[in-house]
């Protein structure tokens, strides 16, 4: 039963000429999908919709042909043949009684343009904000500004045209034509749109009374201000020029959605931000506005956002990944099922797959964006033709969601774990430094098979192949995991590194659960440059160890620059005392110290150390699979998932596992899915 002081989540809020059916808000984030994957998109939020969010946003759309963000899919609103996309994903939000907003965007100088072939515009000519491109802005003249000015109107009006009931004016970030004329760093003019706060506020003065006059009669027209920004120089501060743009332009929005600026900080990993961490900075704005209020915080504590509404900070609970990793997480609440809540973890997969320009990925939702194309959906599975006895091997994650999918169609499934606890790595890693938001993934999943009488959990049970097949099941999945080469072998090591039998104790990942203590003096050679090489760098530092952390590329942890993390994470190490070095190859282990070279050098150096941690490939052991089969078991009723597959990250274990279970309910091959094709279907 839900708990009466959550009520207060469930009333509506009054949002200009609208009013939302509750507190919970989608706020503008991307799918990956943009103009490209219409549909997927579509599907993609007509299931938070039908999960009982009040409000369901689109991703940023861009106005127009003179902001395209090229390899960055995001949504589009150029012109009226962009308008059926739209018009049908109102109509699908709005059918389950969500409001539709939308996030009409102008990137000014963090524009691509390479796809129009346009200048790139700004308030002035600045080198634009992708320091990868040797590009600079145009500086708009005053034509360029009543252009750009008209191209936002056109868009409002198309917005108002397909259905939205909320229009956004974005503001934030540091992805924003606006924030470029706000900072003192990217406006030099001397103009009317120059100089003192009140000039450089006056383009977003100007575009927000003018939307409001084209569509404010039905839509209501949001403000999306970032209130903090992270830059060293002319910061817009919560305590300084932030607070004071809420002040000037406080009655003009009919919401304010307020968050941080960059990008990477309002989408803070859990490995570096709690949830919430946005309060201290986004706490005075309703002390300035009569408006309501929306604000993110990764918030998945049910009790924290009530408190949150109750003493006045926000109005409107905002979430992006929270409603990723669980579509369904306002309905649970309504119906006070709290232990259903597919809490995110804040790792950011999500935004190192839309980073990397393609459908967004949820380690803890593998269901999202195969809404439409597969069919997916994150809390139903169709029952399966044939209930069967399925036998998992192997409680790491993959075998976890395997087993979840697979109660939920019907099956009688068993679940052998070889270690006493269940969750595999997933369960290990959640206890080293930053990741204990990592163990929602196990506590989810096992949650909800120990409610299940379908399921029965083994743990302290290694199988064997005679245990197996003895077992009796119609069908078996090996979901056994990966372990970490020993041999020295990687991605950049395509012959071992010399000297692993050198007398030097030599360590994987693996062994960092089970030694005890290491010795002073660790040399981590990371090869595998996604989280775990800095990981263990921290937390061996915090133990007080003096680490060294190598890696053959030119930057570290190379994958976590895609989930907004690596700078901060490089530079947590550093206040550590982590020796780092980069562009680094090791050539060999010895007795004392290691030998590497730099970069492309031919000279050798060494560096001493007390023991060295290869942090390169992972392997799989496929002996049990053999031997099942060569005991008769059939082949076609024998399956392998998850790492022990192919050894990726805990997203594609979840993934693997949910889709086996997934595709044996329906009787359809993971290769059978509609091909989104940029067109709107029906
Ligand atoms: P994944 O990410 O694919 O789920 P993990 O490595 O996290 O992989 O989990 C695999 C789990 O399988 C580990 O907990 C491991 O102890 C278990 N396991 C491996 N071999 C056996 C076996 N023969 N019998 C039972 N459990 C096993
Ligand atoms: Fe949350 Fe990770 Fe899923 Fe993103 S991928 S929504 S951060 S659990």
């Amino acid at each position: 039963m839900r708990s009466p002081s959550h009520d207060i989540l469930f009333e509506p809020v009054k949002i200009g000429p609208v009013q939302t059916k509750n507190r919970f808000y989608v706020t503008p984030h991307a799918t990956g999908n943009g103009h490209l994957n219409p549909n997927m998109a579509i599907g993609f939020r007509e299931m938070k919709a039908k999960g009982g969010w009040g409000v369901v946003s689109t991703a940023i759309t861009e106005i127009g042909p003179d902001c395209d963000l090229g390899s960055h899919p995001v949504e589009r609103l150029w012109d009226e043949h962009d308008l059926p996309v739209h018009t049908r994903q109102a109509e699908r939000i709005h059918a389950h009684g969500a409001l539709a907003a939308i996030e009409l965007g102008h990137a000014g100088i963090r524009a691509r343009n390479f796809l129009s072939g346009l200048p790139v515009i700004g308030p002035s000519t600045w080198p634009a904000l992708r320091p990868e491109m040797p590009m600079h802005a145009k500086a708009m003249s005053l034509s360029d500004i009543r252009a750009f000015r008209a191209e936002h109107r056109r868009a409002a009006l198309l917005a108002k045209r397909a259905g939205y009931d909320i229009v956004y004016v974005y503001a934030a970030h540091d992805i924003s034509i606006f924030t470029n004329f706000l900072s003192r760093r990217t406006n030099r003019r001397s103009d009317e749109y120059g100089g003192s706060l009140e000039n450089r506020a006056r383009l977003l003065r100007e575009v927000l009374e003018e939307t409001r006059e084209a569509v404010g009669d039905r839509c209501a027209v949001a403000l999306r201000f970032s209130v903090h920004e992270f830059v060293s120089d002319f910061a817009i501060r919560s305590d300084g020029e932030g607070r004071d743009v809420v002040a000037m332009l406080a009655e003009l929005p009919d919401l304010w959605d307020v968050n941080l600026s960059g990008w990477s900080y309002d989408s803070s990993s859990s490995r570096l931000a709690e949830e919430g961490f946005q309060e201290p900075y986004t706490a005075f704005v309703k002390s300035l506005t009569t408006k309501p209020v929306v604000g993110v915080g990764r918030y998945t504590g049910v009790d924290r956002m009530a408190a949150l509404v109750r003493k006045g900070h926000l109005d409107l609970i905002g979430a992006a990944r929270p409603s990723i990793a669980d579509p369904f997480l306002p309905q649970k609440i309504e119906e006070g099922r709290y232990d259903d809540i597919r809490e995110c973890i804040g790792c950011n997969h999500c935004v190192a797959t839309e980073s990397y320009g393609v459908a967004v990925r949820c380690t803890q939702n593998p269901t999202i964006n195969e809404e439409w194309r597969r069919g997916w959906h994150p809390e139903e599975v169709p029952p399966a033709a044939k209930p069967e006895n399925i036998l998992i091997i192997g409680g790491g994650v993959a075998g976890l969601e395997c087993a979840l999918t697979a109660a939920r169609a019907g099956h009688r499934v068993a679940v052998a774990e070889a270690r006493e606890e269940l969750g595999g790595r997933a369960a290990n890693e959640a206890r080293l430094a930053g990741l204990s938001a990592w163990r929602r993934l196990v506590d989810y999943r096992l949650g909800q098979l120990r409610q299940m009488a379908n399921v029965d959990l083994y743990p302290a049970s290694a199988m064997t192949a005679e245990d197996a097949v003895g077992f009796g099941a119609d069908r078996i999945v090996l979901a056994t995991g990966s372990l970490w080469r020993r041999d020295g072998l990687g991605s950049s090591h395509a012959v071992p590194i010399a000297g692993l039998t050198s007398g030097m104790p030599v360590f994987t990942p693996d062994d960092v659960f089970t030694v005890d203590a290491f010795p002073h003096s660790v040399l981590i050679y990371d090869d595998d440059h996604d989280y775990l090489g800095s990981v263990l760098a921290e937390e061996l530092a915090r133990k007080g160890k003096h680490v060294t952390l190598m890696t053959p590329l030119a930057e570290f942890s190379s994958w976590t620059a895609q989930k907004l993390e690596r700078d901060r994470i490089v530079a947590r190490l550093l206040e550590l005392g982590v020796e780092l070095l980069p562009l680094a190859r090791l050539d060999a282990i010895e007795a004392g110290g290691v030998r590497f070279r730099a970069g492309l050098a031919r000279t050798e150096q060494t560096r001493g150390c007390d023991a060295v941690i290869l942090v390169m490939a992972r392997q799989t052991d496929g002996n049990l699979k053999s031997e099942i089969l060569a005991r008769g078991f059939a082949a076609e009723r024998l399956h392998v998932i998850g790492d022990a597959e192919a050894p990726g990250t805990l997203a594609a274990a979840v993934f693997s596992g949910h889709a086996l279970a997934e595709t044996l309910a329906r009787g359809t091959a993971l290769s059978d899915f509609k091909r989104d094709r940029a067109v709107v279907e029906g």
